[in-house]
């Protein structure tokens, strides 16, 4: 396979005029070059945070606080969880997996609830999908025969210590919500010695710090804190600090849309465009372990090409700020993955 164009090239995002080469699903060289082609290739994108499960309720929940919309166990979310017919739910899944694989995501880190037939359903829906679901179950730590990790709702409802264990002895991951409505919940997080912390928005000094002595990674979800009112993550501090990635969270709050999760956050945080590109993709791969993120030689190919000439992005004079700030879901040409 070969794609010609700007390539995003490397860990720096260097936009690079030419011709890709990808052989057996592996990067294997950039010819630069010039080349008759306006598409922009780009990095797949990583979702580092998602709940797809309440796709069955999108946009519900209107003027209602984060406890009423999704504590466990009777936030409007959980009670429309528990109401919802299985099949509603697993199509209702798929349609968000398909959109994520529309828009250039190639993976994501579910949080599902649900115990071990939450995990189920999620594997089901997306059957078929080219998106792979790295889930995190929770419930009893026998969800994890099922899940890829465990993702622990936080550390403020309940002691999770058992979990932890269970997951370190599966070899599997464990992450966890921590400082979302208040900072309470974050140096229990933090005990738990977590693979994976999710949110982060009340850390503090004495937290960054713990989060750097620890190399723990965060995942950032800056539209649901916004929609939820629990204010904004350091993501300036954090980045100084570890790894942090980009995540949509609920999608009965927000689009699982990266594009518009770049956006948002690129305007919003004093960060250049390559470190929000490099939050969507590279550390949501570091979350995993996974051998994308970048396109460099020996890289899985996980790509998205996007139409440079498209009525959105014409004219563009930074194929980075083009990507990361104005480009949305039309203006995908393809999307390559496994
Ligand atoms: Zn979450």
């Amino acid at each position: 396979m070969e794609l010609s164009g700007t390539v995003l090239w490397g860990d720096d995002f260097e936009p690079v005029q030419g011709t890709l080469v990808v052989e057996d699903g592996e990067v294997v060289r950039l010819d630069e070059e010039r080349v008759d082609s306006d598409d922009i290739v780009l990095p797949a994108f990583v979702n580092a945070h998602t709940h797809t499960g309440d796709s069955i309720a999108k946009e519900a929940g209107r003027g209602l606080s984060l406890e009423e919309l999704v504590a466990p166990p009777d936030g409007l979310k959980h009670r429309l969880l528990r109401e919802a017919d299985r099949d509603d739910l697993v199509a209702a899944m798929r349609r968000s997996l398909a959109f994520m694989a529309d828009t250039g995501t190639t993976s994501h880190l579910e949080f599902r609830e649900g115990g071990s037939d939450g995990v189920r359903a999620i594997r089901e829906a997306g059957e078929g999908v080219d998106v792979d679901s790295v889930v995190f179950g929770r419930g009893d730590p026998e969800v994890l025969d099922v899940a890829d990790g465990y993702g622990a709702s936080g550390a403020g409802d309940g002691e999770f210590g058992r979990e932890r264990t269970a997951a370190r002895e599966a070899g599997k991951p464990f992450a966890i919500h921590a400082g979302e409505v208040d900072e309470s919940d974050i140096n229990p997080a933090l005990d738990l010695d977590p693979d994976i912390l999710v949110h982060m928005v009340h850390a503090e000094p004495l937290h960054l710090d713990r989060v750097e002595d620890s190399g723990i990674p965060v995942a950032v979800c800056p539209r649901s804190n916004l929609v939820t009112d629990v204010g904004l993550p350091p993501v300036e501090e954090l980045l100084e600090r570890t790894t942090v990635a980009l995540g949509t969270d609920n999608v009965f709050l927000n689009s699982p849309s990266m594009f518009r999760e770049m956006a948002f956050a690129a305007k919003r945080f004093d960060v250049d465009a390559v470190d929000v590109l490099r939050m969507a993709t590279r550390a949501g791969a570091e979350l995993l372990d996974a051998n994308y993120g970048t396109i460099e030689a020996g890289r899985e190919a996980r790509l998205v090409v996007l139409d440079g000439d498209s009525h959105n992005l014409a004219g563009y004079r930074d194929a980075v700020r083009a990507a990361v700030r104005r480009a949305g879901a039309a203006d995908v040409k393809r999307v390559v993955s496994p």
